[in-house]
């Protein structure tokens, strides 16, 4: 096989095996993160903290009301067993059970408060529990496909860069490295067709001793551009 069309088919190896990696590379980030699977995670969990913290307020409200009540109880058998006859006495006793009764009230009012965010929050938990648990189907799938295609552009590389290493084992060091050094500086493009005489990575009209040469295997490279030229 001629030099130029060995470069050539260099060219389309290195450029498909660029092309590759970097689908390859994009295949291993989305694998490495779900965005939008983290986040509602981390929403659920704050809500669960959110929850047990209600929850806890909730138990001491109801301490609270028990203290009162355990107060009130004695005050109000008091009153009504008849044993105060003191009409001053019986007054104050009357407001004392009249107060720690509005004061339940009022912590009751509290408690019940408490009762129905907790409420909210469960039902808020439950219905964002449930997206995470969709969410996590949809990523496990979705895991699966990019899975996959990993495996295959992995094994598509492996192939593409034995078939490399065997093609460039059959053009000379040097050049193999002025290749490598166009390919650099001429975004991969370092090898260049010929067509109707013309360069086809500048479009310039070459000299006929060019393209004698080129015709015969020679390595020419553009006078304009310098890439390796290939007649096909
Ligand atoms: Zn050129």
């Amino acid at each position: 096989m001629n030099l130029g069309k060995r470069f050539y088919d260099l060219q389309q190896i290195d450029l498909d095996l660029e092309k590759k990696a970097e689908a390859l590379s994009q295949v291993e980030s989305q694998l490495s993160h779900n965005e939008a699977l983290t986040e509602a995670k981390a929403e659920v969990e704050r809500k669960r903290e959110n929850l047990a913290g209600l929850e806890k307020k909730e138990i001491t409200a109801e301490w609270v009301v028990d203290d009162l009540e355990a107060k009130a109880g004695p005050l109000q058998k008091k009153l009504y067993a008849g044993s105060v006859k003191n009409p001053k006495e019986l007054m104050g006793l009357q407001q004392q059970v009249e107060q720690l009764k509005s004061q339940i009230r009022e912590e009751e009012d509290k408690t019940l408060e408490i009762m129905s965010q907790i409420e909210a929050l469960q039902k808020e938990v439950a219905s964002r529990a449930a997206e995470v648990k969709k969410l996590e189907r949809e990523w496990q799938k979705r895991r699966e496909q990019l899975l996959a295609e990993q495996a295959e552009l992995s094994s598509t590389i492996d192939i593409a860069g034995a078939k490399r290493s065997e093609l460039a084992a059959t053009i000379e060091s040097a050049h193999l490295e002025l290749y490598e050094t166009l390919r650099a500086r001429k975004q991969g493009q370092a090898v260049a067709g010929i067509e109707q005489g013309r360069c086809q990575g500048c479009r310039i009209t070459l000299p006929v001793n060019e393209l004698m040469r080129a015709r015969m295997g020679e390595v020419v490279q553009c006078d304009s551009c310098g890439r390796i030229l290939y007649l096909g």
